[in-house]
Parts: structure tokens; C-alpha cells; sequence
């Protein structure tokens, strides 16, 4: 799988009062496999742009390629595309509404008109892999906690077997621990099935410690794209744009100015504790 995103522009409401121009030509490829982390300001169009990924919103201009085909070509099938490409919304629990948790997971793979014992295989297996007990399986989603309704509804989009998972704000509102589970789930699925991820995300620690490649979005453009540690050294650039590094950054950044030579790249705790560790001489 690849996409490949050419000058895309959005405009919501066009020619009227409330124009608001979302995306302005826009571009970057994703190949096979890679975790996206996608990153900007509230408002920058990080929403807006990975509803175009699936074939949600259709561009005011520019194309979207899956796979080398543009998904707006004669006869290309975007609810094909969907379950490629799953999309887990903000606040995805809003969209859960069957009476128990494996119903609702087998929604998706049910509408694909699968066999009633591949629908049940995959639902199985998906909410094995976000870590849902089955004593939950039977149960009304409703009464579940914040961070199981969260984990039911990507368990919904999994069943699809999508080869690209997008996840906007999948950890919003969860408290640490529910948080860590989350995306320790997700990195599981990269790692051991090879999926593609693309992770929108406000937690710059997450994304240094999940992502291997950043894409930051400002005012609808893309304003940098590259590993974290490339696109965390424009931390200053990053404030201006309402966003900052790692917090261990800055404490790297602030030893070297002490005159401490630590290296200025780190972005994660565990590369704090090791450089803090050499300068001990441990
Ligand atoms: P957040 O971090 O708050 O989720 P975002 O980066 O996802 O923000 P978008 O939701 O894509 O940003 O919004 C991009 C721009 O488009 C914003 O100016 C927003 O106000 C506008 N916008 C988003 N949805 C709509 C809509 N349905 N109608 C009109 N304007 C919209
Ligand atoms: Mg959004």
C-alpha cells in the first residue's frame, strides 16, 4: 500500500461568508508500513486532511493516490478504499450505538457481507488485539469505562482488516494509564502485522516515543515532515506555531547551554536517563 497526497486544497463553504480555506496545496507520500505521527496547532487541518485519506471529503483541488491510482478516477471504488483505509474519529465512542460490544465490532465486517463465521473471526480478533476481556464482549457498550468504549471503537474499524489505521485524538480525555495501553496497542499492531499508522496526536512525548516520522500541519500547510528528532530541533519555530518539543528537550537544550555536554537530539525519557547515565560514567 502507499498513498500519495498531490496539492491538495480544501475549502469548506466556498463562495460563501463562511469560506475557511482548511488545506493549501498540501503534499507528502506514506509508503508500506510507516507510523505517522500528524501534528499541529487546534484548527491547522489535521482533521480535515485525513478525512480525505478515505475518501471522506473530496478535494476543492488537488489528488489523492492509493496505491498509484487516484481514488476519484472513473470507476475506483471508495467504499473499497474505506475498508483499506480505516478511520477512527475524535471521540470515535460518540459513534457506538449497538446493544453490546461484539455487535457493534461486527458492524463493519457485516455490511462487507462477509460469512457469518469470518464476520465472527475477525470481531474476535480485533478486540483480542486492543485488549478487550471477553467478559466484556456482552456487555452494553455504554456501560463501559472512557478508555474501553475507546478500545471497542477501534476495535470496529480493525474488523475491516484495513491496511492503513488512521487514529485522530485516539488517547483524548484517557488518563495515563488507559493512554499507555492504548498506543502500546497500536505499536503492537505496526510491529507485528506491518500496518501503517497514522496517529494525529497534541502529546509531542507520544509522538517522539511512537512515531518514526512527523508531519506538521500550520494554517492548513504542511510546515515540516521528518523524523521527530529532525522536526523537534525547530522547537522555537514549533512555539510560534503553538506547539513545542518533548519536554526533555528543552532540558537537553538548557544542559548544553550549561556548558554539560549532553547530545541536543534527545526527545524521550529513556534518552535522558541514558545520557545522564554516561555523564555519571555509569
Ligand atoms: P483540532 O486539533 O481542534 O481537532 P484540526 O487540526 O483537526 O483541529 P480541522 O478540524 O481540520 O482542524 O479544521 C481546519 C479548519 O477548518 C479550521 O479553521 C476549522 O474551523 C475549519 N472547519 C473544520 N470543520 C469545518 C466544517 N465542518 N465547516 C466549516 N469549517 C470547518
Ligand atoms: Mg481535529
Amino acid at each position: 500500500m502507499s498513498i500519495r497526497v498531490e496539492h491538495l486544497t480544501f475549502i469548506y463553504n466556498q463562495g460563501t461568508a463562511l469560506e475557511q480555506r482548511a488545506l493549501d496545496d498540501v503534499s507528502f507520500e506514506i509508503p508500506n508500513g510507516q507510523f505517522v505521527g500528524l501534528i499541529g496547532h487546534t484548527g491547522s487541518g489535521k482533521s480535515t486532511l485525513i478525512q480525505h485519506l478515505n475518501g471522506l471529503i473530496r478535494p476543492t483541488s488537488g489528488t489523492i493516490f492509493y496505491d498509484g491510482t487516484d481514488i476519484y478516477s472513473e470507476g475506483y471504488s471508495l467504499r473499497q478504499l474505506r475498508s483499506k483505509v480505516g478511520l477512527v474519529f475524535q471521540y470515535p465512542e460518540h459513534q457506538l450505538f449497538e446493544v453490546d460490544v461484539f455487535s457493534d465490532v461486527c458492524y463493519g465486517p457485516k455490511n462487507l457481507g462477509l460469512s457469518q463465521e469470518e464476520i465472527k473471526s475477525r470481531a474476535e480478533d480485533a478486540l483480542r488485539s486492543v485488549g478487550m476481556k471477553e467478559k466484556y464482549w456482552d456487555q452494553s457498550p455504554f456501560e463501559l469505562s472512557g478508555g474501553q468504549k475507546r478500545r471497542v471503537a477501534i476495535a470496529g474499524v480493525l474488523a475491516m482488516n484495513p491496511e492503513v489505521l488512521i487514529l485522530d485524538e485516539p488517547t483524548a480525555g484517557l488518563d495515563p494509564r488507559g493512554r499507555d495501553e492504548i498506543l502500546d496497542e497500536i505499536k503492537s499492531l505496526h510491529e507485528e502485522k506491518g500496518m501503517t499508522i497514522i496517529l494525529v496526536s497534541h502529546s509531542m512525548e507520544d509522538m517522539a516515543r511512537y512515531a518514526s516520522r512527523l508531519i506538521v500541519m500550520n494554517h492548513g500547510k504542511k510546515a515540516f515532515d521528518g523524523t521527530p528528532k529532525e522536526v523537534f530541533e525547530h522547537y522555537k519555530e514549533l512555539e510560534a506555531m503553538g506547539l513545542a518539543a518533548p519536554q526533555v528537550t528543552y532540558i537537553a537544550h538548557e544542559l548544553r547551554e550549561r556548558g554539560i555536554p549532553v547530545d541536543k537530539d534527545i526527545t524521550t525519557v529513556e534518552e535522558a536517563r541514558d545520557a545522564i547515565l554516561r555523564l555519571l560514567g555509569k
